[in-house]
C-alpha cells in the first residue's frame, strides 16, 4: 500500500491519532488495537504507521465508498486505552465510531476506531460526515455495537449480515451560512471551512485565505414557480438564485440575478452543490421501476428513457423504451467498475454518469435502442400553502369547477385559485366538524409536506360553509381507482406492492411528526398522474362532530380498520395506524374488496377481539402477507413502525421483482 500518490497538503482536511481496531478481514487473526495516524483529505480517508512515517501507508478508504460514519461501543473495551492516562474529560476507554464501506469489489468492512477525547470523536465525525454528504450508498441503519462472532452485541442478531438495528444520523450537518469548498468527488459535497479552521492542525494556508470570504447559498431551481401574490418571486427552472433567509422550511427569501427578492417554495430549488443528478432531465430521483414504465409507456417514444435510483441503495438503473420487437420498457443497472468508472457494458466505461448517458445517445453500445429523449416535464410538486405565510384562502380567488366527489363532510368541487392553480375544495356541511378548533389545526397542517400526502394548501373560513382547499388528484380516491382498474391492475404484484410503499413513506413521514391519522384506509388515499398515491384526510377525524363516526360503537366509525385496542379503550396512536395501513394493504391487493365482507360490525369485533385476521388475498406473494400480518399483531408493541415496515417492504419489492 505504500507510496500511492503524494498528499498534497492543500487536500488535507484534517489529521490526528487514533486507535484502530484490526478489521479481521482475514478469519484467524487474533483483533487487535493499534495506534495509526491518520488523514482525511478530499478524496480518501487514508492511515500511516505514525505521524512521522508517512511513506508506510497502511490503508484508505475512498470516500465516495463510505456508506456508514456512527458513534460505536465496543465491549470489552481495548487494553491499550486503559493503559493510556485518564484526565477529567476523557474516557478510560476512549471514544468509539465506526466508518463502513463498500464498493463493487469488496462486500461491507467496517473499520473502528477511538479516540481519547469525546471531542475529538464528534469532529471526526462532523468531518467525515461533512465531507461525505453526497455519497451514493448512504447506509439507512447501523449496528451500534460489533459483531461478536455468533451474534451482534446490540441486538443480538444471529448473521454478520443483518440488517442494522439502529437507524443512521443525518450526514447534512453543515451549520447554515459557514463557507464551504468543494470535495474533489463529482456529485459531492463541501466542507464547512470554519469546520476545518477549527479541526486543522496548522491551518493550511488556502483553507485560511478561503475562510475570509463570507459565504453565499446559492440554489437552481428544479422546477418553474409563478409568482402569484405580492412578496413571492417568480422561479425560472434551472437559473440560480441566492439564498437571504432560509429560516423557515417551507418558503425562503432568495435574490434573483436582476436583485428582484421574494419568497419561494423551498422545495422547488436545491443548493447548487449538492445538485449533483437532479440538474438533468432524465434523472428522476426515486421513481419506481413501475412508474417508470408507465411514464415511458405513455410517452411511446422510441429511445425515451429515464435514469432512476435503483431499488438497491446506491444504484442507479436505466429505463428504456423501445418498439422493437413489440412496445416494452427495458431497465438496466448502471454498474462501476474497480476505477470507480460507471459502465451499462463492460466495453464503454466512463468516470460520470452523465457522461456515460451522453456517450449511449451516440451509440447504444448494447442497449435495446440509442438513448434519445427523456419524459417532457417532471410533475411539479405542491407547495406548502399557496403562498409563503398564507393558509386563510379568499373565496373570491377561487373559480369552482366540476363535483369530484361527495363524502362525509360534503361535496368536493375541483377549483382553480387566481385562474391557475388546480385545488380540490372541500366544502364542509354546516354542524359536521368542530371548526374553531380545525382552523387553528389548519395552520399547523399546511406546514406537513411530503410527496406522498394530499397537500392542504388552506382554509376559507371567513364564510359558511367553511372550505378546506387541498391540492387536487386527478384519478380521484384510492378505493374507486382500484375497483376501476381491477382488471389492469389485479395480480399485478409491483405496481400494488409500488402503492402500498407509497403510502407507507407518506405515513412514516406522519409518524416522524408525531402525526396520527385515525382513519386511514382506502377511501381516504388518493390518486394522481402515473399512478402516485398520496394519504389524505390525516388527522380529520379529531374534528368530526358526529357521534355516529367519533364513536366506536357508532354506524360510522371505521370498525374495519380498528384495531383491539381502538375498539376496547379508543386508543389512537401511529400503532393503530399501523394496523389500518394493513387493513389498507388487503384492499390494495384484493382491488378494492370491502374487508370481512358481509360481516356485520358485532362480528368483526368479535373476530378482532379472538384474533382471527383477515385471509391472504388470492393474488398476494406469501411475502407481502406476512407484512400485512405483522400490522395485525395484537398488542401495537409488537407492531413495526411505519419506518421500519418501509424498509421491509422494500427489502420485499427487491426479492420479489427485479429492478
Ligand atoms: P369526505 O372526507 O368528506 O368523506 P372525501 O375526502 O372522501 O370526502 O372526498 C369525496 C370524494 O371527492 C373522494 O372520494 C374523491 O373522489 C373526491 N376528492 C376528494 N379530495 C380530492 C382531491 N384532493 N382531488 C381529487 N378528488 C378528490
Amino acid at each position: 500500500m505504500a507510496g500511492k500518490d503524494e498528499l498534497d497538503d492543500c487536500d488535507i482536511i484534517k489529521q490526528g491519532m487514533m486507535v484502530k481496531r484490526s478489521q479481521n478481514k482475514k478469519r484467524f487473526m487474533p483483533i487487535n488495537y493499534k495506534q495509526r495516524w491518520f488523514v482525511l483529505t478530499t478524496k480518501n480517508f487514508i492511515y500511516y504507521e505514525s505521524e512521522s512515517d508517512r511513506k508506510k501507508e497502511r490503508g484508505r478508504i475512498k470516500l465516495s465508498s463510505i456508506t456508514i460514519i456512527e458513534t460505536a461501543t465496543i465491549t470489552p473495551s481495548p487494553s491499550i486505552l486503559s493503559q493510556q492516562d485518564a484526565t477529567n474529560n476523557e474516557s478510560e476507554n476512549g471514544y468509539a465510531f465506526q466508518i463502513s464501506y463498500s464498493d463493487i469489489n469488496e462486500p461491507q468492512y467496517t473499520l473502528y476506531l477511538i479516540t481519547q477525547k469525546l471531542q475529538e470523536r464528534t469532529d471526526w465525525l462532523q468531518s467525515l460526515r461533512t465531507v461525505c454528504v453526497d455519497n451514493m450508498g448512504k447506509s439507512e441503519r447501523y449496528h451500534l455495537s460489533i459483531w461478536g462472532g455468533k451474534k451482534w452485541q446490540c441486538c443480538r442478531a444471529p448473521s454478520r449480515n443483518s440488517e442494522g438495528c439502529e437507524p443512521c444520523s443525518e450526514w447534512n450537518e453543515t451549520p447554515p451560512n459557514s463557507p464551504v469548498i468543494k470535495n474533489g468527488n463529482n456529485n459531492s459535497p463541501v466542507l464547512s471551512l470554519t469546520t476545518v479552521n477549527q479541526i486543522m492542525p496548522g491551518n493550511t494556508p488556502t483553507a485560511k485565505l478561503k475562510d475570509q470570504v463570507p459565504r453565499i447559498k446559492v440554489v437552481t431551481a428544479l422546477y418553474p414557480f409563478k409568482a402569484i401574490e405580492p412578496g413571492d418571486l417568480t422561479l425560472v427552472k434551472g437559473c440560480e438564485y441566492e439564498v437571504i433567509d432560509d429560516s423557515q422550511d417551507h418558503w425562503w427569501k432568495v435574490r434573483d440575478e436582476h436583485g428582484a427578492i421574494g419568497y419561494i417554495p423551498s422545495n422547488y430549488v436545491k443548493e447548487k452543490e449538492l445538485l449533483g443528478l437532479q440538474k438533468y432531465e432524465w434523472y428522476v430521483g426515486d421513481m419506481s421501476r413501475q412508474r417508470a414504465e408507465s411514464l415511458l409507456k405513455q410517452e411511446d417514444k422510441e429511445g425515451c428513457f429515464v435514469v432512476r435510483n435503483s431499488s438497491t441503495k446506491g444504484l442507479y438503473t436505466l429505463s428504456l423504451f423501445t418498439k422493437v420487437p413489440h412496445s416494452h420498457v427495458k431497465h438496466y443497472h448502471i454498474k462501476q467498475n474497480s476505477r470507480g468508472d460507471f459502465f451499462l457494458s463492460e466495453k464503454h466505461c466512463c468516470s460520470t454518469i452523465p457522461e456515460l448517458i451522453n456517450y449511449h445517445r451516440h451509440n447504444s453500445g448494447g442497449l435495446a435502442s440509442r438513448l434519445k429523449t427523456s419524459p417532457c416535464d417532471r410533475p411539479v410538486p405542491a407547495t406548502a400553502g399557496l403562498s409563503h405565510d398564507k393558509w386563510e384562502i379568499d373565496p373570491a380567488e377561487l373559480m369552482l369547477l366540476e363535483e369530484l366527489g361527495s363524502g362525509q363532510f360534503g361535496v368536493v368541487r375541483h377549483g382553480k385559485w387566481k385562474g391557475s392553480i388546480d385545488t380540490a375544495v372541500k366544502m364542509m356541511k354546516e354542524g359536521t366538524m368542530s371548526e374553531d378548533d380545525f382552523i387553528e389545526e389548519a395552520k399547523v397542517m399546511t406546514k406537513l409536506q411530503h410527496q406522498n400526502l394530499v397537500q392542504l394548501y388552506g382554509v376559507c373560513s371567513k364564510h359558511r360553509p367553511i372550505y378546506i382547499v387541498t391540492e387536487y388528484m386527478r384519478h380521484g380516491s384510492l378505493l374507486n381507482y382500484l375497483r376501476r382498474h381491477e382488471n389492469s391492475l389485479g395480480g399485478n404484484n409491483g405496481l400494488l406492492l409500488d402503492m402500498c410503499i407509497q403510502v407507507c413513506k407518506g405515513m412514516a413521514y406522519l409518524e416522524r411528526h408525531n402525526y396520527i391519522h385515525r382513519d386511514l384506509a382506502a377511501r381516504n388515499c388518493l390518486v394522481g398522474s402515473e399512478n402516485v398515491v398520496k394519504v389524505a384526510d390525516f388527522g380529520l377525524a379529531r374534528y368530526v362532530l358526529d357521534d355516529q363516526y367519533t364513536s366506536s360503537g357508532g354506524t360510522k366509525f371505521p370498525i374495519k380498520w380498528a384495531p383491539p385496542e381502538v375498539l376496547n379503550y379508543t386508543r389512537f396512536s401511529s400503532k393503530s395506524d399501523v394496523w389500518a395501513y394493513g387493513v389498507l394493504m388487503w384492499e390494495i391487493f384484493t382491488c378494492g374488496k370491502m374487508p370481512y365482507g358481509r360481516l356485520k360490525n358485532t362480528e368483526v369485533v368479535d373476530r378482532v377481539q379472538r384474533g382471527i385476521i383477515l385471509e391472504k388475498p388470492k393474488m398476494c406473494f406469501k411475502e407481502v402477507y406476512e407484512v400485512m400480518r405483522k400490522c395485525w399483531s395484537h398488542c401495537p408493541e409488537d407492531r413495526p413502525s411505519f419506518r421500519v415496515l418501509k424498509d421491509q417492504l422494500a427489502t420485499v419489492s427487491q426479492g420479489l421483482l427485479a429492478d
